[in-house]
């Protein structure tokens, strides 16, 4: 981990790095809510930029996924695409990252499109989530990373097996349970948990090994939901899922979470770059009254959005993260040249990510999907 620096102010003795944030709600405090455990960076090798960060923050059963990578041992990684619009966010592209990492570590992959759920609950048709999934979803999976050769995807539609898990588990949980884990219990709600639960267990179907869902810690009740159910269904040997959860990339006007209902402060994946660098010029910065006050104290990047733009997306490279601290750190550079760098690595990451896209809709039909003998 880099060094850190002692900075004291008036009234606090803070410690601050170049990975610090000071601008979420209270991580910790969702660990214990939830009865995670903290992310430990020693138990994974050669952690990815996300992990190095202190972006990933919590997990559940991250030792298996630990010792499988470390003793060469089978395990699997799991997503899922809702196919309801023709775009992608950045906490998605977290997800993609941390699938490529362990795809890398030597999970076996699965992607499974969850086109039953948005017909069900978001109103697309199932034809219509596929026909966005092969056109978007998919080669946008491949252009962040996902390696074509070792990738099986599936529809939910044509997956018996995953359905009738669901109804199994169905009959495993009671609405009460349901309630206090999800907060209410509407029909289409359980239905497609229930689901969802099947989709985290199908590749057991196909080999009882360990797995692991990478995603967002508003995803943590389905996992806890099929942790629940595997408990109660012993005698079917699956393994405990583990998961792994990111923190929120927050909005460029500094609430907690970008959200297309400010659209704004949100950013998507893949945007007109112009658009972008527009939304990048008007974020909330750690910058100080007037220039001349920032050359004197400097910039505060713990609170500004650029940097952590630059922290969980733009900057792969840790010394150059490094570099960008301390030159805001110690009023080296002022807020409107930054933006301008922030604008150039912003407008490189969307013009290749689209190239890629249409390179990969071009490889469609080399994507391998899993075989349904009744389909
Ligand atoms: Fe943020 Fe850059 Fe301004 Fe520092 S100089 S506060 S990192 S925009």
């Amino acid at each position: 981990m880099d060094a850190k620096i002692n900075t004291t102010t008036n009234t606090t003795n803070k410690t601050i790095d170049p990975y610090g944030s000071d601008l979420i709600e209270d991580y910790e405090k969702i660990i214990t809510d939830f009865g995670l455990e903290k992310f430990d960076l020693a138990l994974f090798p050669q952690p990815n930029r996300l992990m190095r960060r202190n972006i990933i923050f919590a997990g559940r059963d991250l030792k298996l996924i630990s010792e499988a990578i470390k003793n060469e041992k089978k395990f699997y990684v799991l997503s899922g695409i809702m196919p309801t619009a023709d775009k992608i966010h950045f906490g998605t592209k977290m997800v993609i990252e941390n699938i490529r990492y362990f795809q890398e570590h030597g999970a076996e992959t699965y992607v499974l499109v969850a086109d039953l759920e948005s017909a069900a609950a978001r109103g697309v048709s199932i034809e219509e989530a596929r026909k966005r999934a092969l056109e978007f979803h998919i080669p946008c999976y491949l252009s962040l990373g996902l390696d074509i050769n070792k990738t099986t995807f599936y529809f939910q539609s044509q997956n018996r097996e995953v359905v009738k898990l669901g109804f199994e588990f169905a009959k495993k949980i009671t609405l009460n349970e349901f309630k206090a884990i999800y907060g209410n219990a509407d029909p289409g709600r359980i239905m497609s948990a229930v689901i969802q639960a099947g989709d985290i267990l199908f590749p057991q179907l196909i080999n009882r090994m360990p797995g692991i869902i990478p995603t967002g810690i508003d995803q943590d009740p389905h996992i806890r939901l099929t942790r629940d159910i595997v408990r109660r269904t012993k005698e079917k040997k699956f393994f405990l899922p583990s998961s792994m959860y990111h923190k929120y990339t927050p909005a460029l006007d500094g609430s907690s979470k970008m959200s297309k209902s400010k659209p704004e402060s949100f950013i998507e994946l893949p945007e007109d770059p112009k658009s972008a660098c527009k939304k990048l010029n008007r974020a909330l910065t750690g910058g100080r009254e007037n220039q001349e006050e920032q050359r004197k104290l400097g910039g505060v990047p713990e609170k500004c959005m650029i940097y952590e733009m630059y922290k969980q997306h733009l900057i792969e490279d840790d010394a150059l993260l490094k570099e960008r601290y301390y030159l805001c750190k110690q009023g080296k550079v002022l807020c409107g040249e930054c933006k301008m760098f922030a604008c150039e690595l912003m407008t490189r990451f969307m013009e290749t990510l689209t190239k890629k896209i249409d390179e990969n809709r071009h490889k469609i039909s080399k994507v391998k999907f899993v075989k349904f003998d009744d389909n």
